[in-house]
């Protein structure tokens, strides 16, 4: 419950608030479950992201926010007017940042189940197409390349290295290992870069990586970053170095982590001491940018206790916010308003049929009755996106609140 450094969430006089606004005040009449985002935390995120870039010496950045992490479009509109991209990772979402009116030409497309219709689509929204294919796959780099020469385009494309290391963060998080099914292996790509006729009708501008989601540690980055610019160098004519996202976010006070600037700094080390030309980078982050603008408002419905657990059952489930049933991930579980009384130690769980089914365990919380609202801290990026309808729930509805401090959908 401890939320000293909190950026945006706040307790006065026990009541909770966000920014400057009384969470319950101004969210009484919603029906739970719910998301609520700041667009103020949002836009703050994103200027710290740009800034820092700049500062570092980092000349005409671009910044792909990762749609994957949080798709809503109120989000994506006001990302868009501070001049971030996207990187997709579908024809879904490529519409949605189209739709948000992200130009063409800030948009990155990865993943490595591309399919025709998801390429003609990328090759096809703008005469010029979209600024890049990640690409991670060379049969994947034959099918743009045919698709490309039957559509008489040119596909831009970047080749997306394995570096072939292991990252502390979840397993299901981590995508930069020789045994993971992302990116391509570094021999492969020297192969591939010597074969003329993989090449038709599309052109190399680039190269990529990311190697993982929460990274906590730089580590990792560090080496993956110096292969891929001495890969770069190896290679022609190329436009920038996209190197992915990942950043992670303090969940959870306790445990340290890297900040935005040491990461910033090491980027901006580590190319231009590689690189022998100058290029453009490319960012991917998604969590960073989203995590801690947005909170899950859920009610109590009941309490429950067993021999030895006391459960605080919420009207939210893992279908609204799903974390920390598959991640185990921690979340704060924070009272919209703390009464005086006795902590107990609680598990808050949702009304699914599944014991995965949980937000929290073993935690310390004041009293809480039935209709008593908790907020689910930083639930910004991965939250509504990984939603689903399981039990037939309703898909959970989402607000924000906007620079005026008023609550709309
Ligand atoms: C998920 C993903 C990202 C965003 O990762 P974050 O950890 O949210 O910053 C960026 N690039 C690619 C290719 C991804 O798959």
């Amino acid at each position: 419950m401890k939320i000293t450094n909190h950026p945006s969430l706040s307790y006065k006089r026990n009541e909770l608030f966000i920014n400057d606004y009384n969470l319950h005040s101004i969210t009484k009449d919603l029906k739970t479950p719910f998301y609520l985002y700041s667009l103020e935390a949002l836009q703050r995120n994103f200027e710290n992201f740009k800034t820092e870039a700049q500062s570092n010496g980092l000349k005409n950045p671009l910044i792909c926010y990762a749609l994957k992490a949080n798709s809503n479009i109120r989000l994506l509109k006001t990302l868009k007017s501070l001049g971030a991209g996207a990187d997709i990772v579908s024809g879904g979402e490529l519409k949605q940042a189209l739709k948000a009116k992200i130009p063409a030409q800030k948009i990155v497309f990865s993943g490595v189940g591309k399919n025709e219709s998801e390429i003609e689509l990328a090759l096809t929204c703008h005469p010029e197409g979209i600024y890049s294919f990640n690409v991670e796959s060379i049969e994947e780099l034959e099918m743009i390349s045919s698709i490309a020469q039957r559509l008489n385009k040119t596909a831009r494309v970047a080749l997306r290295l394995n570096p072939q290391v292991n990252v502390k963060t979840h397993k299901h998080i981590s995508t930069g290992g020789k045994s993971h099914k992302f990116g391509i292996l570094k021999r492969d790509i020297e192969q591939a870069l010597l074969k003329k006729k993989l090449w038709k009708s599309v052109s190399l501008v680039g190269l990529s990586m990311h190697i993982g989601s929460q990274l906590t540690c730089l580590k990792a980055t560090r080496k993956a970053l110096i292969e891929l610019c001495r890969l770069c160098n190896s290679c022609n004519q190329l436009e920038f170095i996209d190197v992915g996202g990942g950043l992670g976010v303090p969940y959870n006070e306790d445990h340290p982590l890297s900040t935005l600037s040491e990461y910033m700094e090491l980027i901006a080390k580590i190319t231009q001491r590689e690189l022998k030309e100058e290029l453009r980078i490319v960012f991917e982050p998604g969590r960073y940018i989203a995590a801690n603008c947005g909170v899950l408002i859920t009610e109590v419905i009941r309490s429950k206790s067993s021999e030895e657990n006391k459960f605080i059952i919420v009207d939210g489930g893992m279908n609204d916010f799903v974390r920390s049933s598959l991640y185990g991930a921690y979340h704060h579980v924070l009272p919209l308003k703390k009464r005086p009384s006795k902590l107990s130690t609680c598990h808050v769980v949702g009304p699914i049929c599944e014991t995965a089914d949980s937000f929290a365990s073993n935690r310390e919380l004041p009293l809480l009755k039935a209709k008593d609202r908790i907020c689910i801290a930083d639930v910004g990026a991965y939250g509504s996106s990984m939603g689903s309808t399981y039990n037939m729930r309703e898909k959970t509805r989402e607000y924000i609140i906007d620079l005026k401090g008023e609550v709309r959908r």
